[in-house]
């Protein structure tokens, strides 16, 4: 149990919590949207400092983090509770298996194994890992434990990793830009629409801390679950792929990952490859450099390509890699930048 960062005490001891852009007014004994911070007596508290539910050790471009450390392994952890509630959840059984009485188990404590910020960073380390992910839920509601272990994590030469909705506050964005190397975020559409029905959030947020992420220097991945029928319009991803060049920059890297029926949607088949390929296209179009198709083994778009000249940089097949970069990151066969971090 810790006191929670980014909240207002308000007036008959209730609390606004501010870490996302859902900004709860939490009243004593109740617990914000997420499930995972509580009003303790006029004190937000976080329930999952120290409680990982989920640790691996995972290939970086599992996350999938293609631009930082191609090759590396990551320790990735993870804390039960999501403050977004996205019908197609991968996730769901540790990101929404919560409710009131599910929550404690029978010492009334949160589910997951303790774990201090210390103990992650040693076993990242015994594992011979690069950097650590905060993942599979989302990192965004156990910040406390993120920070704290991401702080130490690099004193030991670790790199921090946050794969994201996107849907924080403005200052937390801000104090993850002071442990964060790179940030994997979801844009899961570009309509507002989608926002609200299908994960109950809104869009508006997530593109304002995608840019605030970029101009504070974290290296900024997003990657789009295209879902038959539901986001896969031409004109949307369009769009989409235009805010991601004009707003983020062409040398972004957008990840365009294959939808599978699972947990509240089940209403469609998986993704048909040719229109992950029309999606690749349409990124190209709107001249982004580094345009990846995940969820499909084999594919040519799982490669990094020089955009000079064509070449293979990292040449993927599943999770088997080949770093051809040069050590500084760049093509060893016209000398460009590619912006890489090896
Ligand atoms: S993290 Fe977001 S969902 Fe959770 S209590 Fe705070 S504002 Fe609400």
């Amino acid at each position: 149990m810790k006191e929670a960062a980014f909240y207002d005490k308000l007036e008959e001891k209730a609390v606004q919590c501010r870490l996302c852009s859902h900004f709860c007014r939490i009243k004593p004994g109740r617990k914000g949207i997420c499930r995972v911070r509580e009003n303790r007596e006029g004190t937000l508290v976080s329930l999952v400092y120290g409680r990982v539910i989920a640790e691996n050790v995972d290939p970086i471009e599992k996350k999938p983090i293609f631009h930082l450390k191609p090759g590396s392994l990551s320790y990735s952890i993870a804390a039960v509770g999501c403050n977004l509630k996205c019908r197609f959840c991968q996730n769901s059984q540790i990101a929404h298996s919560l409710s009131d009485s599910s929550h404690h188990d029978s010492r009334g404590l949160t589910p997951g194994r303790d774990m201090e910020p210390r103990d992650i960073v040693d076993q990242a380390l015994a594992a011979g890992c690069a950097s650590i992910s905060y993942t599979y839920t989302e990192p965004t509601v156990f910040f406390e434990l993120a920070r704290d272990t991401a702080r130490q994590a690099r004193q030991e030469g670790l790199l921090n990793i946050f794969v994201t909705n996107g849907f924080m506050g403005e200052e937390a964005v801000d104090e993850a830009a002071s442990f964060l190397d790179a940030a994997n975020v979801d844009l899961k559409a570009f309509r507002n629409e989608f926002y609200e029905k299908y994960c109950g959030a809104r869009l508006e947020p997530v593109q304002k801390n995608l840019i605030r992420m970029k101009k504070a220097g974290i290296l900024v991945e997003v990657t789009t679950l295209l879902i038959p029928g539901l986001n896969d319009d031409g004109e949307e991803l369009k769009a989409l792929a235009g805010f991601i060049a004009e707003d983020l920059g062409t040398d972004t890297p957008w990840h365009i990952s294959r939808f599978h029926p699972c947990y509240q949607m089940v209403d469609r088949g998986a993704t048909p490859v040719t229109s992950l390929e029309k999606a690749c296209n349409i990124g190209k179009k709107a001249g982004l450099d580094y345009v990846y198709m995940g969820n499909v083994p084999g594919s040519e778009y799982e490669h990094t390509c020089c955009p000079q000249c064509g070449s293979i940089l990292v040449e993927r097949r599943g999770y088997r890699i080949r770093n051809l970069l040069a050590p500084d990151g760049s093509c060893r066969t016209c000398g460009a930048l590619s912006g890489i971090r090896n």
